[in-house]
């Protein structure tokens, strides 16, 4: 007889680890790894550093080049929940009405939990192609752990199906684009002085006004550059300019000023190209008008953007689960598109909802997180079967 509540019990135990993406997976990596070795599958560890690891789980015979069967992605980080207003303990699994609540409920432990409930009805002994599970960390810091399992499976030659389904909160619709996101690094260097005598400094807080009076012009000129009108809600570069700091004192002139400014890539597009010409309007805007400037513009991190060709088969397995049956875009970047490096279609399709992600008392709808089981078996069941 099923257990009804043994999907929502799995679910528990991995809200129960407190993966924040500060903190090791290696005991939530290990749960998972338990669940898939008793199911049969060989289970592979990649560490990239001390307590965070990418763990890759497969069954099936090993996939050729851009060969059938898929790849179910999931990655095991949460976002922090300092600071925001939790009603019950975050990582403890609550029940409340229709939804269970808890960090990660959704983003997304809940399409976890689907997998490793699916896992002992999917016949993995008897697969015609392959099945991986790939679970990741510091997805919610960068991509960074995806980044470097693609660098290892690359480097090692390891063929992967050519289909991918990734299960973050899209309340069941599928998204087969989604831009990427660059970081970037502003540092602007003036001259320090005594603030009764500011003529003998050169403040780069003032710098840094003029540079971010530049960047803001670039945006505005990136946002009449458009592309994938009917996908996107903002179909161009969007730009922001998220966080600042400088000076040490009131009474001295400062004589550094950082920020750093998050763009996001369209599909196709040259990161290096447009960081190029972030770089030139930060440097006309600290030399203009015969000032001089001392600024530096440095690449930190770039999670890539994703596009999936519109009807896959894999689109057309999802669709008898779609809330849509049409594709559209995320505004958020996932593992996808470090994924697509390897030759991978992904598509984006899960349990939950992307406005309860992040936020205080998280929660995944029941009937969607039972849902995803279903959705797991007849994914495995038309690609690997
Ligand atoms: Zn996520």
């Amino acid at each position: 007889m099923p257990a009804p509540h043994r999907l929502a019990d799995v679910l528990a135990d991995l809200v129960a680890f407190p993966t924040v993406s500060s903190e090791p997976v290696t005991a939530i990596a290990d749960y998972i790894a338990d669940r898939c070795e008793a199911a049969g599958m060989r289970v592979e560890r990649y560490e990239t550093s001390p307590g965070k690891l990418n763990l890759v789980a497969s069954a099936g015979p090993r996939a050729q080049e851009g060969g059938r069967g898929v790849v179910l992605s999931g990655h095991m980080d949460v976002v922090p929940v300092a600071g925001q207003p939790w009603t019950s303990d975050p990582f403890v699994l609550t029940r409340r009405g229709d939804n269970l609540h808890g960090r990660g409920s959704c983003d997304m432990k809940a399409f976890i939990a689907a997998i490793l409930e699916a896992l002992p009805s999917l016949a993995l002994k008897n697969l015609s192609n392959e099945l991986v599970l790939a679970f990741t960390h510091d997805e919610e810091v960068g991509c960074h752990g995806s980044r470097a399992l693609v660098d290892r499976l690359l480097a090692e030659g390891r063929p992967v199906p050519d289909a991918c389904l990734i299960g973050e909160p899209t309340s069941m619709g599928m998204f087969r684009m989604h831009p990427g996101h660059v970081a970037v690094r502003v540092t602007c260097v003036g001259q320090a002085a005594h603030s009764s005598k500011p003529d003998l400094g050169r403040s780069a807080i003032v710098l840094a006004g003029r540079v971010l009076a530049g960047i803001e012009g670039l945006g505005t000129e990136w946002a009449r550059r458009r592309q994938f009108e009917d996908l996107l809600e903002r179909p161009f570069v969007v730009l922001n300019v998220g966080t600042i700091a400088g000076g040490s004192a009131i009474n001295i002139v400062p004589d550094r000023c950082v920020f750093d400014v998050g763009l996001r890539p369209l599909p196709g597009m040259d990161v290096e190209a447009l960081v190029a010409e972030l770089r030139q309007r930060v440097q006309e805007s600290a030399e203009g008008r015969g000032r001089r400037g001392d600024v530096s513009v440095e690449l930190i991190r770039t999670t890539p953007a994703m596009l999936t060709p519109e009807g896959t088969a894999l689109q057309g397995i999802l669709t008898a689960f779609a809330r849509d049956p049409r594709p559209r875009a995320a505004s958020f970047a996932t593992d996808g598109g470090n994924l697509e490096r390897l030759g991978i279609q992904t598509l984006v399709f899960g349990p939950g909802s992307i406005d309860a992600a992040h936020q205080a008392d998280e929660f995944v709808p029941i009937a969607e997180l039972e849902r995803t089981v279903d959705v797991v078996r007849a994914v495995v069941g038309s690609r690997c079967a």
